[in-house]
C-alpha cells in the first residue's frame, strides 16, 4: 500500500479513542465542560450501558456562532498559548472533547446563551455534521449521545457489563460531585434517579453526603504554595477495597499511586490486612510543580518532586490520626464527650466517630457466625466511647478483685483501662480470658504484647531513649559486600532504634547490642527486611519513613508467641502493660487485640433473656 494522508474522519475516530476510550471517560468530558462554563446545576442521564448519555448544565452556553466549531479538533476557549496550561483555571484545553464524542456516536448539543431568546442546536452523526437550527431550551447547554462507538465496533467489544459501565460512570460523577461541592448534581440510571446531592459549601459537608455518615474529619495544611485538605472517616470505618480513597490535585480526580501510598502508610498501623480508608485528599501545588498534560484523559499528573508530595500527604494525615478521639477513647475510659474535637489546632471535626455496634443487641447474632465475630466488627465493637458512658458505678469497686488494681484505680483513674479487668485463666495457650462487670473479654496473647511491644521501642525511639542490651555472645551474619556497605552508610540510624554492629570482613558484620525489650531473633529478621527494603528502592530510600514497620518486625519476633503458657502474674502483668500506652486495641499488624461477649449477650445465647 503507497502511503497517502488519512482523511479526517478516520483520523477523528482513532484519536476518539483516546479521549474517550469508554463510556464514563466521555461523562467525565461532559461534566468538565458544564463546570468549566460556571454551572451550579448539572443533571446526568445514562443507559444502555453508558452508550446513551445525556448532559445538561445551566452554565454560560455556547453562541450559535461558535456552535460547528466547538465540534471541530483542537478548538477551545480556554487557552491559545502554550504557556496558558501552567496557570490554568478550567478543566479543558485540548479542545478534543467534543470532536472525539461527535466523531463516534450520533451526536446533538443544544446551547443557550444568558441573554439570547433562543436556543441553537447542531448534530453529527459520527462526525457528519448538521446545520445549525433554533430551539428551546432554557439558559445553558445539552448535550445528548446516542449509539456511542455504533461506527467502532471494536470499542464496543471492549465494553464490560452494562451495570459494570453504569459503576463506573457513576464513581466519575461522584470524583466531579465531591471536589466540585459547591455544584448541585442529580444522575439519572435510565429512568431511575440514583442520586442527588444536597448543597454543600464544604469539602467535608459533600463527603459526609458521599460517605452517607456526619462522623467524617478534616485536616487542612498549607506550606510552601502546597494547600493539602483532607477528609476521612475514622479507622474503625472501613472498606475492602480502595475504591473510597479519592485523590484529586489541582482539583481534578487523578489515578495516582504514590498519592494512595502515601495515605495508606499513614493509615497502616491503624488497619487490618486488606482494609482500606475512607478519606478525600485534594492537593494544590504551585503551578509550575505539577505537569497535568501527561495522559489525554487528564487523569495522570506528574510531579517535580514526588517525594515531597509523598511526605506532605503522609505528614498531614498522619498528625491527624495520631490525635484522633479513637485515641482518646482508649487512653480515657472515662470519656463521656461526643462531641470531642481534635486537640490538633488545623484540624477539625464533627463529632467523636461512634463506634458503637448493634451485634450486642441483634437477635440473629450467633456464637457461630464468623461474620459476627469477623475482625472488621470487632474493630467496630471496641472500644466504645458509649460503653465508657454507659458505665453507672466505678467498675473496680465492683468488679474488681485485685487490691492492686482498686488502689491505682483510684490513684491513676484514667489510665487504668485493661486492668480493670479480672483475669480468668488463659485458652488454648493463646487467649487471656477476663472479665468486668458486664462482659467477658478474649485478649490475643500475642497481638496484645505485640502492639505493647511496638508502643513502647516507638515512644523509645521518638525520646532517644533506646534501652539497649549488650550481647554476651555477639551474633555473626554473613552478607554480600554492597549489603554490609549499605548497613554501614545506614548505621547512625539503625544504632538510633538500638541495633549496635560491627565490621568484621567485607562480607560480615557482628550484632553487638540489641533493645532490651527484643529478642535476636526480631533483630535478625529486622536487618535483612532493611536490606531488602533499601535494595529494592536504593536512592530513594528513606529510613524514617519505614521506622514504623521496622518496629513493628521487632516487636512480632518478640513478642509473647501463641501456644506459650502464661502464669497468673504473667497475664497481670501483660495488662498493666497494655495500659501504658493508647491504641493498644489493635496490634501493629492492625489485627485486633481483644474480643468481647457482653454477658447480656450470653444471656441471650443461653436463652435467659429474649
Ligand atoms: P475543551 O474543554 O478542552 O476546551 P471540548 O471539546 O470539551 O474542549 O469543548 C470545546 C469548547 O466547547 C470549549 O472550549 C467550550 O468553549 C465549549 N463548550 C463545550 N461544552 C460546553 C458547555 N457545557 N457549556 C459551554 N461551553 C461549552
Ligand atoms: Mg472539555
Amino acid at each position: 500500500m503507497s502511503i497517502s494522508y488519512l482523511n479526517k474522519q478516520v483520523i477523528d475516530q482513532i484519536a476518539a479513542g483516546e479521549v474517550v476510550e469508554r463510556p464514563s471517560h466521555l461523562v467525565k468530558e461532559l461534566v468538565e465542560n458544564a463546570i468549566d462554563a460556571g454551572s451550579t446545576k448539572i443533571e446526568v442521564r445514562f443507559d444502555n450501558g453508558g452508550r446513551d448519555i445525556v448532559v445538561q448544565d445551566n452554565g454560560k452556553g455556547i453562541a450559535p456562532t461558535e456552535l460547528a466549531m466547538a465540534l471541530d479538533r483542537h478548538s477551545t476557549s480556554k487557552i491559545s498559548e502554550y504557556e496558558d496550561i501552567w496557570n490554568l483555571s478550567s478543566y479543558g484545553f485540548r479542545g478534543e472533547a467534543l470532536a472525539s464524542i461527535s466523531a463516534v456516536s450520533d451526536f446533538e448539543i443544544i446551547s443557550r446563551q444568558p441573554e439570547a431568546p433562543t436556543a441553537h442546536k447542531i448534530q453529527s452523526k459520527f462526525g457528519e455534521k448538521s446545520d445549525v437550527s433554533t430551539t428551546q431550551l432554557p439558559v445553558g447547554t445539552l448535550v445528548r449521545v446516542s449509539q456511542l462507538f455504533e461506527n467502532t465496533p471494536v470499542r464496543i467489544k471492549f465494553l464490560k457489563t452494562a451495570s459494570y459501565e453504569h459503576s463506573l460512570i457513576k464513581q466519575v460523577i461522584k470524583a466531579m460531585a465531591l471536589i466540585n461541592y459547591k455544584v448541585e448534581f442529580k444522575v439519572f440510571d435510565g429512568q431511575k434517579m440514583v442520586f442527588q446531592t444536597p448543597g454543600a459549601t464544604t469539602l467535608k459537608e459533600r463527603a459526609q453526603w458521599l460517605f452517607g455518615d456526619e462522623k467524617v474529619f478534616s485536616v487542612a495544611k498549607q506550606s510552601d504554595g502546597f494547600d493539602v485538605e483532607a477528609v476521612f472517616m475514622s479507622p474503625y470505618d472501613v472498606e475492602k477495597n480502595s475504591k473510597n480513597i479519592w485523590v484529586f490535585v489541582q482539583n481534578r480526580w487523578v489515578q495516582d499511586k504514590m498519592i494512595q501510598s502515601a495515605v495508606m502508610e499513614a493509615f497502616k498501623n491503624l488497619l487490618m490486612h486488606g482494609e482500606y480508608p475512607r478519606v478525600v485528599i485534594n492537593i494544590n501545588c504551585p503551578k509550575d510543580f505539577v505537569d497535568i498534560n501527561i495522559h489525554p484523559a487528564k487523569s495522570q499528573v506528574k510531579f517535580t518532586d514526588t517525594q515531597k508530595v509523598f511526605r506532605l500527604v503522609y505528614h498531614t494525615l498522619e498528625k491527624a490520626l495520631s490525635s484522633g478521639p479513637w485515641k482518646e477513647m482508649v487512653t480515657n475510659p472515662s470519656h463521656e464527650s461526643t462531641t470531642t474535637e481534635i486537640a490538633t489546632s488545623d484540624l477539625s471535626t464533627s463529632s467523636v466517630p461512634s463506634m458503637t455496634t448493634p451485634v450486642h443487641h441483634s437477635t440473629q447474632s450467633s456464637f457461630r457466625d464468623p461474620q459476627l465475630f469477623s475482625a472488621q466488627f470487632q474493630k467496630k465493637v471496641f472500644p466504645t466511647p458509649h460503653l465508657f458512658a454507659d458505665r453507672q458505678v466505678p467498675i473496680a469497686t465492683e468488679v474488681s478483685k485485685s487490691a492492686a488494681v482498686v488502689n491505682s484505680l483510684q490513684t491513676e483513674k484514667a489510665d487504668i483501662y485493661w486492668q480493670q479487668y479480672q483475669v480468668i485463666g488463659q485458652v488454648d495457650l493463646t487467649y487471656i480470658v477476663c472479665q468486668n462487670a458486664e462482659k467477658m473479654v478474649l485478649v490475643d496473647q500475642h497481638a496484645a504484647h505485640e502492639r505493647v511491644l511496638f508502643e513502647r521501642i516507638l515512644n523509645q525511639y521518638k525520646n532517644g531513649s533506646i534501652g539497649i542490651q549488650k550481647l554476651l555472645i555477639p551474633i555473626s551474619m554473613d552478607l554480600e559486600v554492597d549489603q554490609v556497605e549499605l548497613l554501614l552508610k545506614n548505621q547512625e540510624q539503625l544504632d538510633k532504634i538500638g541495633i549496635q554492629f560491627e565490621q568484621t570482613g567485607p562480607a560480615s558484620i557482628c550484632i553487638l547490642g540489641i533493645p532490651t525489650e527484643i529478642k535476636e531473633y526480631g533483630v535478625l529478621k529486622l536487618i535483612h527486611q532493611f536490606i531488602n527494603e533499601a535494595e529494592s528502592v536504593s536512592t530513594s530510600y528513606v529510613f524514617e519513613n519505614r521506622v514504623k514497620d521496622f518496629v513493628a518486625t521487632l516487636a512480632c519476633h518478640s513478642a509473647i508467641r501463641a501456644g506459650q503458657s502464661l502464669s497468673q502474674s504473667e497475664m497481670e502483668k501483660l495488662l498493666a502493660d497494655m495500659d501504658e500506652h493508647p491504641l493498644s486495641s489493635f496490634c501493629p499488624h492492625g489485627r485486633p487485640v481483644n474480643l468481647e461477649f457482653s454477658f447480656k449477650y450470653l444471656e441471650k445465647e443461653f436463652g435467659r433473656i429474649n
